[in-house]
Parts: structure tokens; C-alpha cells; sequence
């Protein structure tokens, strides 16, 4: 796919271009959320009166890239079910079609799945987690515009503000003294932390994922984003700006400030540019 090659797709204010790709959202949202210790899939959490899985759904249609949303749900969850199709038959005439599928036992398995429910004539693919659920419009588009603009792999990050070290667990004789030392630091002014939704050419994230496919258990578990599996075809992968309340809700701590985001004194849904 290039810049040239792509048409259609209504995407409003996502920037000057004049064709824009057929885009699928991939909404990953299949994951048990132990960390969050809740006792339910995180997408049902309530977050602000809602649960995760429906701020995620009217984050993505509200940026008006996606011509269809695919979800991945946990198998059997028919609460969240039924809370998509509700959402179905609330969005008005053209918006997005949602798909539904069942999630796997892994992140990347989840993608998979969705990723072979996608209609045909879809040219890019934005796999997004449902645990962003407060990611601004503005991001999506930023995106999209630099699939639009020819890339075939684009991330959203922000600069990392901690310093980053690698350690590895101490050698037994030390093992009284810490449970880790330090082997190396990172330059932190090149590391960024890394977001989604994560955009891609359909053909080849599909090309990485069935690269992907013979992996063993200690491979497969290292993988942590679609970018990592783009990045072995020797593909660049574009880094466009992301945001800070774009924040992954993982512990009881981000649903914490994910609910001062909806209700702190900036406003309801305060959206940094
Ligand atoms: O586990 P992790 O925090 O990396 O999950 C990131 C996203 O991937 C979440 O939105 C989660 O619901 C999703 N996921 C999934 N299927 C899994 C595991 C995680 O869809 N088996």
C-alpha cells in the first residue's frame, strides 16, 4: 500500500490528505486484568460510571478512522457481548461495523484472531488495547496520517522520564545483599515508552504474524507489542507522538488516574493535544 494507492474512508479532521487508507480497528480486550484485582475481565471494570470496554469503543468511533472495529472478547463473556451489540445498535447510520471474536490465551493470539475476521478490502489495521481506554481522537489520527502518508508500521510514544536499566538476577553468593544488579543504562533521551493504537499495512502485520507462527512458548511469550514482529521483517517502524493519558490501566493505581482524568477540575475528558 502507498500514499497513492489508497482511497476512501471518511476520517474528519484527521488532516489535509486527500485519500485516507480502509482502516480496521483491532480492539484487544480479552485479557483476565489479575493485576487490576478486580475478580472480572478488565474491559467490564467500571471506570467513571462505564465499563473500560465502552470508553475504549466510543474513543475509537468518536476519531472516525475505522471503517470496522473487531474486538476481541474472552471466550464465553457475555456480558461484554451484549454490551457490544447495545453499542451496535447504538451507532448511528455509517458508523463502523463491529465484529466480535473470541480472544486467545495470549495478547498475540488475540490479534490473530480479529486479524482473520477483518472484511475484505480493509488496507491498514490499528490494533489498539481496550485497557487505553481514555487514548484522545488526536492520537488515532496522527496515526492514520502517517499510514496515509506511506508508512507501513507506526507506533505513538512519549519520552520516557525515569532512567531505564537492565539487571539480571544476583549470582547466589550475593543473593543476601539484593535480588538484582545492574548491567546496563539506556540513553534515556532515545528511549520512548510505547502506546497504541498501533498502526500497520494489513499485509504486513499479517506477514508478521504468520512469521510469528512457529514460535516456541519462551518467543512467544516475549512478545509484547505487533510493532516487535514488524520489526524482525526489517520493516521501519514510525514513531509518532502518543499521550500521556493515553495510559495503559493496569494496576489499581492507573484506574485511579484514569478516574481523575474523566472527573479532575481540566473538565470532563480532558484531552491534552
Ligand atoms: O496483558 P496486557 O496488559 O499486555 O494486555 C494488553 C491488552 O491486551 C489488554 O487490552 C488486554 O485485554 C489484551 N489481551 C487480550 N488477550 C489476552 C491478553 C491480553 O486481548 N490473552
Amino acid at each position: 500500500m502507498t500514499a497513492t494507492e489508497i482511497s476512501a474512508g471518511a476520517a474528519p479532521d484527521a488532516g489535509d490528505h486527500a485519500t485516507r487508507p480502509v482502516v480496521a480497528v483491532v480492539l484487544v480486550a480479552a485479557g483476565s486484568g489479575q493485576r487490576l484485582g478486580y475478580g472480572m475481565p478488565k474491559a467490564r471494570v467500571p471506570l467513571g460510571g462505564e465499563p473500560i470496554l465502552m470508553h475504549a469503543l466510543r474513543g475509537i468511533v468518536a476519531s472516525g478512522v475505522a471503517q470496522q472495529v473487531c474486538v476481541a472478547l474472552p471466550p464465553d463473556d457475555g456480558a461484554l457481548r451484549r454490551m457490544c451489540d447495545d453499542f451496535t445498535s447504538e451507532l448511528a447510520d455509517g458508523g463502523p461495523l463491529l465484529t466480535i471474536v473470541d480472544g486467545g490465551a495470549t495478547r498475540t493470539e488475540s490479534v490473530r484472531s480479529a486479524l482473520a475476521a477483518l472484511e475484505e478490502g480493509t488496507q491498514a489495521v490499528l490494533v489498539h488495547d481496550a485497557a487505553r481506554a481514555l487514548t484522545p481522537e488526536s492520537v488515532f489520527h496522527r496515526v492514520v496520517d502517517s499510514l496515509a502518508a506511506g508508512a507501513l508500521a507506526v507506533i505513538p510514544v512519549i519520552p520516557v522520564v525515569d532512567t531505564v536499566k537492565t539487571v539480571e538476577a544476583t549470582s547466589d553468593e550475593d543473593a543476601r545483599i539484593a535480588p538484582e544488579v545492574v548491567v546496563g543504562t539506556a540513553p534515556r533521551e532515545k528511549l520512548r515508552a510505547v502506546q497504541t493504537p498501533q498502526g500497520f499495512d494489513l499485509e504486513t502485520l499479517m506477514k508478521a504474524h504468520r512469521e510469528a507462527a512457529g514460535f516456541d512458548e519462551a518467543q512467544a511469550a516475549a512478545i509484547t507489542d505487533d510493532a516487535m514482529l514488524v520489526e524482525r521483517l526489517g520493516v521501519p517502524v514510525h514513531a509518532v507522538r502518543g499521550a500521556s493519558q493515553s495510559l495503559k490501566i493496569t494496576t489499581p493505581l492507573d484506574l485511579i488516574i484514569a478516574e481523575g482524568l474523566l472527573e479532575g477540575p481540566l473538565g470532563a475528558r480532558w484531552v491534552e493535544g
